[in-house]
Formats: C-alpha cells, sequence, structure tokens
C-alpha cells in the first residue's frame, strides 16, 4: 500500500534558533570546528549519527531539544557568536584579486562532473571532486567572485562493501536532496522551480537547479529527476560516472550545455570559464552559440572570444582515461547542434580529433576542450609535461616544449584537512588568521615555534583517535557481514595506538600499486610482527565497479589482511570516503604513495597528510617531484624517479627499495627516543612539512595562480575583445582567417651567421635571415632566434628564444631579419630561426598551432 500523497514533515525552530539553519545550510560548517562542535553539543549521539549532515541532524531533533535550548542562555551564546564569526567571515571585503573588478557579476563559472566538499554531499567519488570542492572553498576564503556549476546525484558515487572473502560490491543508496544542505532554486514570481531545458536528438530534457552556499560561493547542480522528463531521462542525473557512453555523452551534454543555460536563467554572466577535466567542454560550444546569437558573431568571431575566455585543465596522464565518443553517438546530438552554429557537422567533429582529417578517430573531450581554451594546464610540473608530449598531435610540427599545456599544481584547502587539535596548534602560534591570510609562507614559517612536546601529543592523541576509529568501523563491517561474536571481538583488539602507523587509501587503479608491499609477504610479516620496532597498516579505498582488476588487487589485500598473524597489524577500511580521509590523514605518522610514474597526475591525498604533519614516503611522482626538489630530507622517495618498460621488474625493484627504507630510515627514526620520550628527527620532520610544504601545497596558492595565469589575463581578454560592439573580437577573427589562408607559403631562407668555428661563452652571434610574408604585414609575425645546448644526437636540450627585428625589405614581399644571441654555457650549440602568428589580442602565439621553422 502506498500512500495517497506525501509530504516531508520538519521541526519548528524557535524564532531565537534561525540562526542554526544559516550555519547548516552554508557548507561552511565544514572548515569550520566551532559550528560542528555546536552541532555535536546539542545532541552527540544524534550527530555522530547523522553522515556530518547538519540538516538531517536537525531534521531529526526532536521539539522537545529545541524548546529547552531555546531556554538555554549558554547554548545561546554560543550560537550567537558562531554566528557572529560567519556574518564576519560573510561580509568581509576584502580580496585577493590583484586587479579591480567592479562588476557585480561572478568573474568566473568553474565547470565539474563532481565535488567533494562535504561528507554529507555524495556527489564525488575521489581525487578530482575533492579538489573542485577545495577549489571553492578557497576562491571563497580569497574572496574570488567564481560560481560553480555542476551535477546533483540522486544516488550519488557507489557505497562499497565487501564480501566474507574480500570482493568489492556496489550498493546504492537515494538521497533526499530537502535533507541535505541545499535549496532548490525557485522563480521570484511564482515560487516554482526554475527549469532549464536542452535539447537531446530532438528530446527535450528538463532540469532543476540546487542551490549549495560554499561560504560565499554558491555551487549550482543540475537535477534531471523531475516528473517533465521520462523516466530514462529522469536517470542521467542518478549515478556518477554509472552507466554506459550515451548515458555519459547526455550527462555532459546536460553539464556543458545545461550548465551555461543554468547560468543564464539565473542571470549570471561570468566573464570566464573554467572546465576542470574535459568533461565539461560542450559548454564551450554552448558559449559559442549564444555569442553567436545573441551578438550576431561569425562563428569564427564568437569561437574567439571563447577560447580566449575559457580556462581548461586536464587531470588524465593516460590516453584511455579521457572521454571519447564515436562519430555515430555525436551525430545523433550534434548534428542539429552543428547547423545551428552554421557549421557542417563534420567540421565540429574534427574540433574533438587530434587530426582533424582522420575520420577513423573517435571525438575526445580533452581535444574539444583544449581547442576552446587558451588557458590549458596539467596539476603538476611532471604531469604537465607529460600532458605536453600526450597532447603533441593536437599542434603538429611543434617542439614538445612549446605545446600550450601549462602547469597549475593543485593544493587542497589546509582548514578543511586539518585536525582539531592541529588546527588549536596553527591558531595559537602561527595566528588567528591562519585559515585565511594569502601570506602563506610567512605564515607557514612560524611553525618553527610550535613546542615540540605540544605537537607530539596532538599527534599521538589523532593516532589513537585513528585507531579508535578503525576498530568501530571494523566491528560495523563485521556486523554487516553477519560475522560470529567472536570475530567483533576480535575487532577490538586490531591495531596498537603506540605502534608506527602507515595508511594508504586511494583508488584501487592498478597503477597505484597498493598491493606493492605483498610482493616478499616473508619480509613483510616480519617487519609488522618485530617485537620491538613493529609496524602497522591502515588500507583504504574503492575500485571502479568495472574495474576487474582493481578489484582482485584488494581481494589479494584483504585476505592478506585476514591471516591470523596480519589480522591486528593491517586493516581494511571499507567504503573510503571523507570520513575515512580524515581519519587517515589525521592519525597516521606515514602516509604512503606507491603510483607507478608518471601515471598520478598530481595527487592530493597526501598533501592533506602533511598539513597534519604525517610525513610522506613515495615514488617520485606527481607532486611529490616538486616537494622533494624543494627539500629531500623531509619525507622518503622510493628510487629516483626511474620510468621502466617492464612494469613486472619496476615493481619487483621498487618493492625492494620500499622494504629498505621501512626497515633502515623510516622505523628507527620512528623509534628512535630521546629522555623525553619524543622522537626529536622525526618532529623535526614534522615540522618542515608544515613550513616547507603546507603554504605551497595549498588549495589557496593554486586558486592564486589561477587568477594570475588564467582569470585575470582571459578577463582581460573578455573586456578587450568586447569593447565598441565586440570589434576586436570580430577583427581578431577575420585576423585569424587571413593567417590561415596565407600562413602556408610563408618562408624563413637563408639564415646565416657571423659565427666562426670556435666561439666563446657570452660572445653575441648576429644571425640573419630572410623572410617571405606573402602579403602579411610584419606586426602580423614574430620572427625569432631559437637557440640553446645540443645533445649528442643533435636535438636541443634546452632553448631560448630571441626576437629578431626587421631591418630592411627586400624584393619580392621578402624581408630582411636580424637578431642576435649570446650562448650562456660552454658546450655544443646550436640554433634555427622560426615565425609565428602575432597579434595583440592573441595572448599565446601557439595557441593557433600555426609555425614556420628555417628551412
Ligand atoms: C583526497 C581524496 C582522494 C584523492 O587522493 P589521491 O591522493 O589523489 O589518490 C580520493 N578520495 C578521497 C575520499 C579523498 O579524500
Amino acid at each position: 500500500m502506498k500512500p495517497l500523497h506525501t509530504y516531508s514533515v520538519i521541526p519548528k525552530l524557535p524564532p531565537n534558533l534561525d540562526a542554526l539553519w544559516d550555519l547548516a545550510y552554508n557548507v561552511w560548517f565544514d572548515w569550520n570546528h566551532e559550528v560542528t562542535g555546536l552541532f555535536s553539543l546539542i545532541d552527540p549521539k544524534l550527530w555522530a549519527k547523522s553522515y556530518g549532515n547538519p540538516i538531517a541532524f536537525l531534521n531529526h531533533l526532536p521539539q522537545t531539544t529545541l524548546e529547552s535550548l531555546a531556554k538555554d542562555d549558554f547554548f545561546l551564546e554560543r550560537l550567537r557568536s558562531v554566528k557572529h564569526s560567519q556574518d564576519i567571515y560573510m561580509e568581509r571585503k576584502s580580496s585577493m584579486l590583484p586587479f579591480s573588478y567592479p562588476e557585480r557579476q561572478p568573474l568566473v563559472a568553474y565547470f565539474s562532473l563532481e565535488y567533494g566538499l562535504s561528507l554529507c554531499l555524495p556527489i564525488y567519488s575521489g581525487g578530482l571532486g575533492i579538489l573542485a570542492g577545495d577549489h571553492l572553498k578557497s576562491a571563497s576564503d580569497l574572496n574570488i567572485p567564481l560560481v560553480g556549476v555542476g551535477l546533483a546525484y540522486q544516488q550519488g558515487y557507489f557505497r562499497q562493501y565487501l564480501t566474507a572473502d574480500g570482493w568489492q560490491n556496489e550498493r546504492y543508496p537515494d538521497y533526499g536532496f530537502e535533507q541535505m544542505p541545499m535549496t532548490l532554486v525557485r522563480s521570484e514570481t511564482d515560487h516554482k522551480p526554475v527549469i532549464i531545458n536542452v535539447d537531446l536528438a530532438g528530446q527535450p530534457l528538463s532540469a532543476q537547479i540546487w542551490k549549495v552556499r560554499v561560504g560565499r560561493i554558491h555551487l549550482y547542480l543540475l537535477d534531471t529527476n523531475i516528473h517533465e522528463n521520462p523516466p530514462h531521462f529522469r536517470q542521467i542525473t542518478s549515478r556518477l560516472y554509472g552507466g554506459d557512453l550515451e548515458m555519459r555523452i547526455w550527462q555532459e551534454i546536460l553539464l556543458g550545455i545545461g550548465g551555461i543555460k543554468a547560468l543564464s536563467i539565473l542571470g549570471l554572466t561570468p566573464r570566464v570559464i573554467h572546465m576542470n577535466e574535459g568533461h565539461s567542454a560542450f559548454a564551450g560550444l554552448e558559449r559559442i552559440r549564444v555569442f553567436m546569437t545573441e551578438y550576431g558573431l561569425s562563428f569564427e568571431a564568437a569561437m574567439e572570444l571563447t577560447a580566449s575566455t575559457s580556462v581548461f585543465t586536464t587531470h588524465t596522464p593516460v590516453p584511455a582515461g579521457n572521454d571519447r565518443f564515436p562519430a555515430e553517438l555525436m551525430q545523433r546530438y550534434f548534428d542539429g547542434y552543428a547547423r545551428s552554429l552554421g557549421l557542417a557537422f563534420k567540421v565540429l567533429l574534427a574540433l574533438g580529433r587530434e587530426d582533424p582529417r582522420n575520420d577513423g578517430e573517435w571525438f575526445c573531450m580533452t581535444v574539444l576542450a583544449l581547442r576552446l581554451s587558451r588557458f590549458n594546464n596539467g596539476v603538476s610540473e611532471l604531469h604537465g609535461h607529460v600532458s605536453r608530449r600526450m597532447w603533441q598531435k593536437v599542434w603538429p610540427q611543434y617542439p614538445v616544449e612549446d605545446i600550450p599545456i601549462g602547469t597549475v599544481t593543485n593544493g587542497v584547502h589546509i582548514a578543511s584537512w586539518v585536525a582539531r587539535d592541529i588546527a588549536m596548534l596553527f591558531e595559537r602560534y602561527l595566528g588567528g588568521n591562519w585559515k585565511e591570510d594569502p601570506d602563506y609562507t610567512r605564515v607557514w614559517q612560524q611553525a618553527e615555534t610550535i613546542p615540540d612536546g605540544e605537537l607530539w601529543r596532538a599527534h599521538e592523541r589523532l593516532r589513537e583517535r585513528v585507531v579508535d576509529y578503525a576498530r568501530a568501523r571494523l566491528r560495523i563491517q563485521l556486523a554487516q557481514r553477519d560475522a560470529r561474536r567472536t570475530e567483533l571481538l576480535q575487532a577490538d583488539e586490531v591495531l596498537d595506538p603506540q605502534v608506527l602507523t602507515i595508511g594508504f587509501a586511494r583508488r584501487f587503479a592498478t597503477y597505484k600499486r597498493a598491493t606493492l608491499l605483498l610482493a616478499d609477504k616473508e619480509r613483510f610479516l616480519k617487519m609488522i610482527t618485530d617485537p620491538k620496532r613493529p609496524v602497522q597498516f591502515i588500507f583504504a579505498g574503492k575500485s571502479h565497479p568495472h574495474d576487474n582488476e582493481g578489484k582482485r588487487f584488494m581481494q589479494q589485500l584483504v585476505q592478506f589482511c585476514q591471516q591470523p598473524e596480519v589480522r591486528n597489524r593491517v586493516v581494511f577500511l571499507e567504503d573510503y570516503d571523507m570520513e575515512v580521509a580524515e581519519y587517515m590523514v589525521q592519525g597516521c605518522d606515514v602516509w604512503l604513495n606507491t603510483p607507478r610514474r608518471p601515471l598520478e597526475a598530481c595527487g592530493t591525498s597526501g598533501m592533506k597528510a602533511i598539513a597534519n604533519g604525517v610525513l610522506h614516503v613515495s615514488t617520485l611522482d606527481g607532486w611529490w617531484v616538486e616537494a622533494h626538489r624543494m627539500d629531500s630530507a623531509v619525507g622518503w622517495s622510493i628510487g629516483q624517479g626511474e620510468e621502466y618498460d617492464d612494469s613486472g621488474y619496476q615493481d619487483f625493484v621498487e618493492s625492494q627499495i620500499l622494504y629498505n627504507l621501512l626497515e633502515k630510515e623510516v622505523i628507527p627514526t620512528f623509534y628512535e627516543r630521546g629522555q623525553t620520550n619524543f622522537p626529536r628527527e622525526w618532529i623535526r620532520r614534522m615540522k618542515k612539512c608544515l613550513q616547507l610544504f603546507t603554504p605551497v601545497f595549498t588549495s589557496h596558492r593554486m586558486v592564486a595562480d589561477y587568477v594570475k595565469n588564467a582569470y585575470e589575463p582571459a578577463y582581460k581578454n573578455s573586456v578587450s575583445l568586447m569593447e565598441q560592439n565586440f570589434a576586436p573580437a570580430k577583427q581578431l577573427a577575420s585576423w585569424r582567417m587571413d593567417i590561415m589562408t596565407k600562413w602556408n607559403a610563408l618562408r624563413i631562407n637563408n639564415v646565416r651567421s657571423d659565427v666562426p668555428e670556435i666561439i666563446h661563452v657570452a660572445q653575441p652571434i648576429a644571425i640573419q635571415a630572410d623572410v617571405y610574408l606573402n602579403g602579411l604585414a610584419p606586426h602580423d609575425v614574430c620572427v625569432e632566434i631559437y637557440a640553446g645546448p645540443v645533445s649528442a644526437d643533435g636535438s636541443f636540450t634546452e632553448r631560448k628564444t630571441a626576437k629578431m627585428d626587421l631591418t630592411k625589405s627586400l624584393d619580392e614581399g621578402w624581408f630582411l631579419y636580424e637578431g642576435q644571441f649570446t650562448p650562456e654555457t660552454p658546450g655544443s650549440f646550436g640554433f634555427t630561426v622560426r615565425m609565428l602568428p602575432s597579434h595583440e589580442h592573441l595572448l599565446d602565439p601557439h595557441s593557433l598551432g600555426l609555425i614556420h621553422w628555417a628551412q
């Protein structure tokens, strides 16, 4: 029997408790312990059961509790004080924008398929989402006018549970958005939900919009689970990364095209868009369409404008990880769309192909994003390099160093990931403003002054806490599997709060090599059961539901943990999520990271760990390459950054290095206790982590980098291209067409210099070249010397460029260019000359993919 009508019944808060809703409906609670402390104070048991969700918590409070709270002066005083902190935060005007931004509109719209903002908003799967969440939080702290766009998944990402023999199963609970910190966007006039419509192969898809407050930032989430849609469309926002390719293209059309429509219907006109991963690249097409229809621009002008004001961050260092769609699928959904852009469908398809003429190639979202953005970046220096190599085909004839993909290294939102006990030390020794002070380096310098004893005791408490937490989780895991009573009792015995604790939590993708430690089981066993100086391990992580190989890895590990002699020293916690991550990165002593280089684009869990003074042991991959370069004696590196062709051999070698590191360095350093019973050297390293690494691997620094390297120049492009009714955009587009048609015939000939066989360091070399411009004006191009040391095989090992000047007009469209170059180091040295397009509004001369080299 089903009820005829259903309603949500919520408690009636007495008016003097109203501020609780303001606190509960702003994810600001996630990084301000005083708010969650307040909820916990009301009813600790209920709060603990609420999965970090203050709305569900408040909705479940008995009316009697509320009424007595309303009369509790002590509580009311605390509520006022916390609310006051929030008000101050929300109203603060200061901004770290380095330029004046007088507009009332958001500057940037940030697009991401997932967001990891809080435990109670399960719309993330892993690193990509956490990064997006931390980006919004830092943008809020730094007062960057930014708005987020994403999807509201009814079932989120799957919840993991394991069978008794360690095989991963998935379950998908339904979430009620009314019981979450988000509100449905309604029209101001008729109070009905605001709806946007997107065309899916001739069928209308509708979506409503939820708003999440993240400090000062608004995040809008699209939701298709509404009665206007047929059942298969209602499923579109059901699961993150669920479904087949067609489901994926629906989701990406909704995010990209629907996202732009949602901003528009909300009256938001951000100048710049930032695509976090290629999933949202259709947003670029939709912006082109809007610029064309609303402002009467040609496709070319609209594309210039779009690309000049778009930022794209790629995250995936393996070709297979990038979304690709077959041509037929694209045709079904973009045939008509291409027409609305005035394009033949094949031209649209070419935008997503590495080789536009290759009809066999699938349409790749990353390629589309690279073509529709002038600000592209990878997420660590190494990953930037890998990406330039990986996408070289999009810019044929370009040396890999000049592929226009830069780097902005990821960071984490420190205040969200730091334990309360550690945060209290920061409060005391770094100054009250450590969470938001943009002068990060100065703030973190002061970590030096935290007394060793205080830091160590806080850390030991956190280790105890993660041990307790692991036991409690294990009990729940076992109970769900109907384990016997004796087994349940055993859960209380696992781990030891005094023992060196190593954490490993991440996706069970095979390249992350969770089982590296099992390479020599005997040696591993000896290490964990050492009577004097034992180690223990906490593992966690999910495998993608279709990744059977990853699941087999996990099963191996779990079965290993179940052996009687291992059970108390190695545990696997199910259902890795932000809560498990939090306990682990705060309470372990060492964070272990074993990706097969260079497959970890960046990695962020280790950054959360270092902000808590947890030392890092890692292969030289992702962000750790950069940290290791700053100071190689803070954590430990597995190897020297070698890359191997034989991965089996690599695993063997690196597992041996890891055992040696643990046995000879990590374990002795941890157990080396002086008279005070503190491990002095260990604590010295913990402080170095805080001082050196935390200010660099924070999302404040990351967002500041995006502002400086991308948002600000993109904003300036927007302003300058749109003035005088888009005249500069139109001019740039027609200039580009002109360049495209004439470029092929340009030439650089007869490069000569007065170099003797032997030259001395710092002796300038004069170089001349004849250049044919085919009717282009000299200011349309930039001619430069390209020079540097060369290796034995004759290729450049490094290169610098120096501009050449036009000094003379020769006959028949030829010009004489001259320039100078000075070798700075001895050795074998070479040079050549090249030519690139040049235009005042073209920020990056490489972005058109046009280049000529001297013949
Ligand atoms: C931080 C985090 C990640 C990302 O960690 P990596 O080091 O990039 O693997 C994944 N999942 C959760 C729940 C996290 O908190």
